[in-house]
């Protein structure tokens, strides 16, 4: 170790490691900690049995952005993965996202895009106006039936509030298609890295010193006289000590099992809607990559409220958390050398690609 460097990077997840090695391939000296005992944030692979099992949830990596595309292809080949998974209500399976699949297998008589519309208009005429909350967007999107079977239970799981009381602008990620086209997403690009993330973001780091189980706040005079730039990562309202207040999270249990078995949902992610199921979605981790092995590992996704030292998996971006992240903003902006980046530090709810697309953007000095 060194004493001083140009840039000292505080966390290990992507948009740490998107810098470290921009910084690094610029010639500059770069210092990485972290305070995990492992390296690439919540996109974090480990091979369990010869399968990448996702440790902090499923992760499908999916862009339009050509840059990104072209600059993550340089650590890891993608496969030829494309999200579809079904939702699981009441004993039947329908495909997400909405799609002409989906209207078929709710309406008997669905067979063209103009049958499924009928349906979905004579329902979407209960909601006049500007939708208000999440509820009325997801009515005025595809109907009551809809909404009730395969929205309503998973959304109000997953943020803990009834819909009528949540944003509207959660449920516009979803997209509404009159195809029969079970793609989840509507990007140019989409896969899995061969290999598992953990192994890719090993590539952008080659080269690069790092230190794990290294929190920065257990010495922070000492890391700040350590560079001359520092990334920080980490969550936004504990690098000002909490002074205005504490952002709001939602946090995720993950119940992990091995089975003695080759196949057992016969798709990576299954969602779970109802309220008869505490968890939203179960994921099986082989498909992600078509192994083959003859065991298989599944994980139950539960949601769960947020308290001190659980993970933060969700920013809650309504509008008393955006104030507050705002007034947290207009201080770091005060603060010298220092770039706040991430889904952490921003207080974003940033996919992959967004988080790779700041850190391209940003200046190497
Ligand atoms: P992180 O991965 O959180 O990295 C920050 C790092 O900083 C962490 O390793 C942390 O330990 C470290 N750190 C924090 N504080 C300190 C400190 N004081 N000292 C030292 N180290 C510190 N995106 C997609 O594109 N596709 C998906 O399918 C997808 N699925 C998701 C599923 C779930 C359940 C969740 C929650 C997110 C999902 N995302 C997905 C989003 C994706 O996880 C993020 O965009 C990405 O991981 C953010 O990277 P990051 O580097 O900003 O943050
Ligand atoms: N959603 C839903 N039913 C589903 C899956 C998702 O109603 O079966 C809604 C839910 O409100 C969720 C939002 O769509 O919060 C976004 O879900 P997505 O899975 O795209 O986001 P992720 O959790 O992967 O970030």
């Amino acid at each position: 170790m060194v004493e001083h460097y140009d840039y000292l990077i505080v966390g290990a997840g992507l948009f740490g490691a998107t810098i470290a090695e921009r910084a690094h391939r610029a010639g500059k000296s770069v210092l990485v900690i972290e305070k995990r005992s492992h390296i690439a944030g919540n996109i974090y692979t480990e091979a369990q049995n010869g399968i990448n099992v996702h440790k902090y949830g499923a992760h499908i990596f999916h862009t339009s952005y050509d840059d990104v595309w072209e600059y993550i292809n340089r650590f890891a080949k993608f496969n030829r993965f494309t999200n579809s998974p079904i939702a699981v209500f009441d004993g039947k399976i329908y495909n997400m996202p909405f799609n002409m699949n989906t209207f078929a297998k709710i309406w008997d008589d669905v067979v063209t895009p103009d049958d499924a519309l009928k349906h979905i208009e004579s329902e979407r005429k209960e909601i006049i106006g500007t939708p208000k909350n999440l509820e009325e967007q997801a009515i005025s999107l595809v109907g009551r039936t809809i909404y009730e079977r395969l929205i309503k239970g998973y959304t109000e799981k997953q943020w803990g509030r009834p819909c009528s009381e949540l944003p509207a602008f959660i449920i516009k990620r979803l997209p509404v298609r009159l195809t029969y086209d079970n793609n989840y997403f509507d990007d140019k690009y989409q896969g899995i890295p061969i290999g598992g993330y953990t192994h890719m973001v090993e590539n952008m780091f080659e080269g690069v010193e790092i230190l794990l189980n290294t929190d920065f706040f257990e010495n922070r005079e000492k890391f700040k006289s350590m560079a001359d730039y520092i990334i920080y990562t980490g969550p936004l309202d504990e690098y000002f000590d909490y002074q205005l207040g504490e952002l709001e999270w939602r946090s995720l249990k993950f119940e992990t099992k091995t089975l003695d078995k080759e196949n057992y949902q016969g798709c990576a992610v299954v969602n779970y809607p109802g309220h008869d199921k505490d968890y939203t979605r179960v994921i099986e981790h082989k498909h992600f990559e078509f192994n083959t092995s003859p065991k298989t590992i599944v994980t139950y996704e539960y949601p769960a409220a947020y308290k001190k030292g659980d993970e933060k998996y969700y920013t809650v971006n309504n509008d008393a958390n955006n104030k507050l992240a705002d007034g947290y903003r207009s201080l770091a902006v005060k603060e010298p050398n220092i770039v706040f980046g991430g889904r952490l530090a921003e207080y974003k709810y940033y996919d992959m690609d967004d988080v790779i697309k700041k850190a391209l953007d940003l200046d190497i000095k």
